[in-house]
């Protein structure tokens, strides 16, 4: 898949991962949970059950056994790496010589909790954010991400980060904002982001939907009892180092 392709055109990539060599990354909508372009290395997929958490687990292998975890990270080739999102935040990582790379599973409480903290923290041991891209994937925007007075002020009371950045308009939580920012303290120099909302961006020329929200079908849901759930139709976000 090439930056120029259709493909490209419709579903959200990153500039900057696609620039390292011998790495590919996708992010998945709602046509396709996991995007086409990582779907031939699904059954590489470790496993593992996130819980807005901040533990990140080392991968070794294909289909490795992680436990709870909420970030993955390898240095093995042929693994892929992925997170599952709906409203959380993807974030996707590569070090520029695609000799290792990451995934970050962020929600309000994932940020809140330190879990990019705890990914610079793992980098630290003999690492540096410098040598690493960081994109960010399609998440709740801060044009429909609309919380409580109360989730706002906890981010305000306990992130050193500008209430302006942090809720640009009363009671909206702008998380892509937050990950931007933090990155850029941590030493991230190079981070892209999609800039897709999962609760209101539209299909170009369709209708309906391009991702799998949460808040969207909880609120469809509260109109119509009927409204199927949306267990197990979060969408991937990951990247593999080709074998
Ligand atoms: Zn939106």
């Amino acid at each position: 898949m090439s930056p120029g392709s259709s493909q490209t055109e419709m579903t959200a990539y990153s500039p900057l991962l696609q620039s390292i060599p011998g790495v590919l990354h996708g992010f998945g909508d709602k046509a396709h949970l996991m995007p086409a372009v990582l779907q031939p290395w699904q059954s590489t997929l470790p496993v593992k059950k996130q819980v807005h958490g901040v533990h990140i687990h080392e991968v070794g292998a294909p289909g490795e056994e992680c436990g709870m975890a909420d970030g993955l990270i390898t240095s093995t080739p042929g693994v892929l790496l992925s997170v599952l999102t709906a409203d959380c935040l993807p974030l996707v990582f590569s070090r520029r010589d695609g000799r290792r790379i990451a995934v970050l599973h962020a929600g309000w409480r994932g940020l809140l909790a330190g879990i990019i903290e705890r990914f610079a923290d793992l980098l630290a041991d003999g690492d540096d954010p410098a040598l690493w891209v960081a994109a960010i994937g399609p998440a709740a925007g801060p044009c429909c991400y609309e919380v409580s007075e109360i989730l706002v002020e906890d981010f305000l009371a306990q992130l050193a980060i500008p209430a302006a950045i942090i809720s640009p308009s009363f009671r909206h939580l702008d998380l892509p904002a937050i990950a931007r920012y933090k990155l850029a303290a941590l030493g991230f120099t190079a981070v892209d982001s999609t800039n897709r909302c999962t609760i209101c961006t539209r299909a170009q020329g369709q209708s309906g939907f391009c991702y799998t929200s949460f808040r969207r079908n909880s609120q469809q849901r509260a109109v119509d009892p009927s409204y199927p759930t949306i267990s197990g139709r979060n969408q991937h976000s990951g990247a593999i180092i080709l074998p």
